[in-house]
């Protein structure tokens, strides 16, 4: 495995790549979710390579990007175990230009809950993101539906751009009790971990009453809010795959949102229905 921290060098290591390249854009501090991703990547590609940046413009003033965990050693370590070629691990000036041309992210998709909560936050996602796919060249690009908003921004960005690269989503990684895997968990005390269960067992009540017929998006809420009342809600959401709030659910077409504060930490989870 190559490891690069310059264009320049990314450059020549890409230019001799032949065959299929997946890619795999991650902020580090690498879990069994990301290790997911990598190994689909590795499946289905001649090549893999993945970034480790901690994009400094998807975060919001007062956000977390200081103390974001950073663990280049292990990182490496997960990356070699996993076969992959190429990783990129640039500093923010090399990725970064002054006044530089920039891209938004869409009115409505860019703007709604995590959008709403953190505006700006896609701005810096589309921003990175696309500069990464420039520098990379992938043809498959592999993102988690834990970051539901995200994935779907970013495949209307390889859509609006005409860009080359086939946008592949996987399913969210779990703990065995149900905790989605986030880097952002090392957070959590104990006891805060405890609580954070609640979202998941909330989506997993919520896909229950589902299964068991229930439709109205209101009931399901109420239920979900009711699971989680330990925990500190930013929101509850059922949409479509656009994003669009359903008054009904729909098999196969909705997406359940939660987004809480667990003491200081800010989690998202979901489930596709
Ligand atoms: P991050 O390092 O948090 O920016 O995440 C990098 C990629 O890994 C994104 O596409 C995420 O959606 C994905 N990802 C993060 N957590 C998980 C998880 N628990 N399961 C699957 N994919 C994940």
């Amino acid at each position: 495995m190559k490891i690069v921290r310059t264009i320049q060098a990314l450059r020549e290591e890409r230019g001799k790549m032949e065959g299929s390249v997946g890619f795999v854009p991650t902020m580090g501090a690498l879990h069994a979710g990301h290790l997911s991703l990598i190994r689909r990547a590795r499946e289905e590609n001649d090549h893999v390579v993945v970034s480790v940046f901690v994009n400094p413009t998807q975060f919001l003033p007062g956000e977390d990007l200081e103390k974001y965990p950073r663990r280049e050693e292990a990182d490496r370590l997960i990356c070699e175990k996993a076969g992959v070629d190429l990783l990129f691990m640039p500093d923010a000036s090399a990725i970064y230009h002054e006044d530089e041309v920039t891209l938004k992210a869409p009115a409505y998709l860019g703007y709604i809950l995590e959008g709403h909560r953190r505006p700006g936050h896609f701005d810096g996602v589309v921003q990175v993101v696309m500069k990464l796919f420039g520098l990379v060249q992938p043809d498959f690009a592999y993102f988690g539906k834990k970051d539901a908003q995200q994935l779907r921004i970013l495949q209307k960005m390889a859509e609006d751009f005409f860009l080359p690269v086939t946008i592949v989503p996987m399913e969210t990684v779990r703990e065995e009790d149900g905790l989605a895997l986030s880097s952002r968990n090392v957070y959590l005390s104990p006891e805060e971990r405890r609580r954070a269960l609640s979202i998941s067992k909330a989506l997993k009540r919520a896909s229950k009453m589902v299964m068991a017929g229930e439709r109205s998006a209101e009931a399901i809420e109420a239920e979900m809010r009711e699971v989680m009342r330990g925990i500190d809600v930013e929101y509850v959401a059922i949409v479509d795959r656009d994003f669009r709030p359903q008054e009904r659910v729909e098999l196969k077409k909705s997406i359940i949102l939660v987004a809480a504060r667990v003491g200081a930490t800010r989690l998202i989870d979901n489930i596709w229905l």
